[in-house]
């Protein structure tokens, strides 16, 4: 396994592993978890607290991963993790903890979600330190509530760490700003995953905010056409920019950026799979020509 080491964030998690394990050994000698004891008092339970973390991974490169969400990783017992999470990421556990997939892709649930719930429960309860490893940010499409429903239900103390989510992540490394304030007032984020079919998203309040809003569509790639149609169904410009952004920070980026009337096409002829985002807006016109070549320049010269 390759180890990055950055000279920039390396003293900083020094220094927060040293700080934390200090406060590890006073808070064991209590008996009480730095994050409350309240999961000791019941029955059946572990002597010692189990925490568990819901941590943001961001949405591939492994140095867009917070200090915090670095240091936990090296100080967890078991890391249960998203089909989402970059590779670069799962290399940067160490190797004697354990990780465990409980991926979901494109509503095939390989885990049904009440499985990870009851998971996070489990351990929680047998006094583990659980890392719940999210791809992008956990506030952001990413079912977090359920999770922290559980474990509040079974008094197990948790945190949760925000992450890069991919629409910041495909921003920066397309160059393709979310607010140019020339074109765009305000961002929407939405998901094309519909809880109910019948119940779509409101494109006609997108279709009349379209001219001076940037959406964000997650989960959208394999409904493009749909999304495009009702769209000018709604009567947005047939003419109105959109980019499709697949593998937005990792190495297999791929960008296209057309219009709502012929992006489907476009598409089709890229032989994408997804993970994909689509920005609809006229931001992509916006387009910066940003240097990925100097983010991974600074990759390679901070490896060892
Ligand atoms: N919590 C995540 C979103 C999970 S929903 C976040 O904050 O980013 C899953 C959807 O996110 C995917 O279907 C895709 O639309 C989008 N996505 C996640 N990572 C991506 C990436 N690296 N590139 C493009 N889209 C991505």
């Amino acid at each position: 396994m390759s180890v990055l080491f950055n000279p920039v964030t390396a003293p900083l998690i020094q220094g927060a592993l040293r700080i934390q394990s200090r406060l590890r050994n006073i808070t064991r000698r209590d008996g009480a978890s730095g994050l409350g004891n309240n999961a000791l008092s019941a029955r059946g339970r572990s002597e010692k607290a189990g925490e568990v973390f819901i941590v943001g991974a961001g949405p591939g490169d492994a140095e867009l991963l917070t200090v915090k969400a670095y240091r936990l990783l090296q100080t967890a017992d078991i890391v249960l993790f998203d089909w989402l999470v970059d590779q670069s990421v799962l290399d940067c556990i160490p190797r004697h903890i354990e990780k465990v997939f409980v991926g979901k892709r494109c509503g095939k649930h390989s885990v049904p979600q009440q499985e990870i719930c009851q998971r996070l429960v489990e351990l929680g309860l047998a006094g583990k330190r659980v890392v719940r490893l999210k791809g992008g940010d956990p506030a952001v499409f990413a079912r977090t509530c359920e999770e922290t429903a559980a474990l509040t239900e079974a008094n197990i103390p948790f945190a949760i760490v925000p992450g890069i989510t991919a629409a910041s992540g495909a921003s920066a490394y397309t160059g393709i700003p979310l607010t140019d304030r020339s074109v765009a007032q305000s961002v929407r984020l939405m998901t094309a995953q519909f809880q109910n079919p019948e119940k779509e998203a409101d494109w006609a309040s997108i279709a009349r905010s379209a001219e001076r809003e940037t959406t964000v569509i997650y989960m959208g790639f394999k409904r493009l056409a749909l999304l495009c149609q009702r769209l000018k169904e709604n009567g947005v410009d047939a003419n109105m920019p959109v980019a499709v952004i697949e593998n937005a920070c990792c190495n297999q980026q791929q960008v296209i950026a057309a219009t709502i009337s012929d992006i489907v096409q476009h598409v089709a002829q890229a032989n994408m799979t997804g993970p994909a985002l689509v920005v609809i807006g006229h931001v992509v016109n916006a387009r910066q020509s940003v240097s990925l070549e100097l983010l991974n320049q600074s990759y390679e010269k901070l490896a060892i």
